[in-house]
């Protein structure tokens, strides 16, 4: 049996039933655990051990007293420093916002606190949520726990850090345009993005509204089903969340009746700069899934060789109408040499920022302007939709796409520190879904040779996350890779 912090939702919920084990112990189990390893990961931005206990304590009396408030209660998740709780710091990695305390809870935050789960620890990210290495963070940068000279991913880096390390069971994250489910395949972890709509956005603090999207990161499917059924419903604070009936995946999981389905393999996801291995990886995926009765369909997404570029447009667009409200008169960072009103907004900005936000702002200023919006942003709209349109086309045909979450293994540290460029090409794979509003997860799907973990990709179509959670969970019950544990 795994040491206690790299068990699974599913299995610690078996030992708390059984009496075998308390939150109160696991909390300080995975405190410890934490505090043994993270000087070397740099996962957590803030923890506070005396609340967590004080949680912990709560859940156990409500168990004593049998009041228990279902199967995530005493449960401890950590959390993505862009998501809000109360009286937690809420800093997105940025300056700007460095002695923020959240005085309300995001709509995610909310469910999870009716659901009686733990909520502890300030995950590290990329500032704002931009960027796919978490070295954008203004205070520390996170390393892989599978080979610590090389960037867990990002932005929700911390994220799949911990979970990776054993420092968290499951965190949640964000995902804009891949910033779950790239970060879980470089740490060999479950990284789900669920169909835009489908969990509240209040209290996410906005990068890009229409793309943005809360996800989780977990070490099993199960896991994932579990959170995803206590995030995901309506809510009238965020005006873009769905009001649909309660989703069951957990449900759906056990009443899978492993019917054979359909999988799409976009030839577009599968082309020059695919790293080897990883290309070897989705060669095996591919093969099991055939002989798991599986067809596999040859289709295309003309398209999104334009969505990268697409993305990059849309998205700075609105952060830099977003990130406006951080002007230093309200609750951000204020330059202490600022003389005038103008100056208190630019100087404020000028030093509360980080290098990657301000490049952001201003290609997202500058696409936005008078003559140029409709060359660059109304057209990146345009192609926007031809490339939902892809997937429309795709789906008619297959129930799934898969493809690699990303087209290299976790890359070392400072890689791409020159060339902003080339890791924005990174997210390929990841960045045609969040423009499609679509569900899809990265589950683990090997190793490269020198042991760095290979995350698959499961795109589904809208709203149809069972399907995927289902096809995902075959293949992980058929191999063993969220088994393996990196050495720390
Ligand atoms: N890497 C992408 C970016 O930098 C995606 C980030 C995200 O999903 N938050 O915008």
């Amino acid at each position: 049996m795994q040491p206690i912090y790299y068990r699974s939702i599913t299995e610690i919920r078996q030992a708390l039933d059984a009496g075998k084990l308390t939150s109160r112990q696991l909390m300080d189990v995975l405190i410890d655990r934490s505090e043994a390893v993270d000087d070397r990961i740099g996962a957590f931005l803030h923890r506070d051990f005396v609340d967590a206990r004080a949680q912990a304590d709560a859940a156990d009396a409500r168990r004593k007293s049998g009041k228990s408030l279902g199967p995530l209660d005493g449960i401890p998740v950590a959390i993505k420093d862009v998501l809000a709780v109360k009286g937690q710091p809420l800093t997105c990695a940025s300056r700007m916002l460095e002695d923020f305390i959240s005085p309300y809870d995001a709509g995610c935050i909310s469910r999870l606190k009716a659901q009686g789960c733990i909520l502890w620890g300030r995950l590290n990210m990329d500032e704002f949520a931009m960027g796919s290495a978490t070295e954008n963070s203004a205070f520390q940068k996170t390393r892989n726990p599978w080979d610590t000279d090389r960037t867990p991913g990002g932005s929700s880096g911390g994220s799949a850090a911990a979970v990776a390390a054993g420092e968290a069971i499951a965190a949640l994250g964000t995902d804009t345009g891949g910033s779950v489910r790239q970060p879980a395949a470089f740490c060999g972890i479950v990284g789900v993005k669920p169909t835009y709509g489908r969990i509240s956005r209040h209290g996410l603090v906005a990068y890009a509204s229409s793309l943005d999207q809360v996800g989780t990161c977990t070490r099993t499917i199960a896991d994932a089903a579990l959170l995803l059924d206590a995030i995901c419903g309506h809510d009238a604070l965020d005006s873009t969340s769905l009001d649909l009936p309660k989703t069951d995946f957990v449900a759906a999981l056990r009443e899978d009746q492993q019917q054979p389905r359909k999988i799409g393999i976009a030839r577009e996801f599968f082309g020059a700069g695919l790293d080897p291995e990883v290309k070897a990886c989705m060669d095996a995926a591919i093969r099991f899934y055939k002989s798991h009765g599986c067809e596999i369909l040859d289709i295309s997404l003309p398209n999104v060789s334009l969505a990268v570029p697409v993305y990059y447009l849309i998205a700075t667009a609105e952060a830099s109408s977003n990130l406006a409200r951080f002007d230093g008169v309200r609750y951000t960072h204020r330059s202490e040499s600022a003389n005038d009103a103008i100056n208190l907004f630019s100087k404020s900005r000028a030093e509360g920022f980080g290098a990657e936000v301000k490049r952001r702002i201003l290609l997202g200023t500058f696409v936005l302007s008078t003559g140029y919006y409709d060359a660059y942003y109304l057209r990146a709209q345009k192609i926007r939709t031809l490339i939902r349109q892809d997937f429309e086309q795709a789906f008619r045909k297959v129930d799934a796409i898969l493809s690699p979450a990303a087209p290299t293994p976790a890359f070392p540290i400072g890689a791409h520190k020159e060339d902003p460029l080339a890791l924005y090409l990174s997210d390929l794979h990841t960045i045609p879904v969040n423009l499609a509003g679509l569900p899809a997860l990265s589950l683990p799907c090997g190793f490269t040779d020198s042991g760095l973990p290979v995350g698959m990709q499961l795109i589904g179509k809208a709203l149809g996350e069972a399907g995927i959670l289902q096809l995902a969970q075959r293949f992980e019950s058929a191999h063993d890779f969220n088994r393996q544990t990196p050495s720390l």
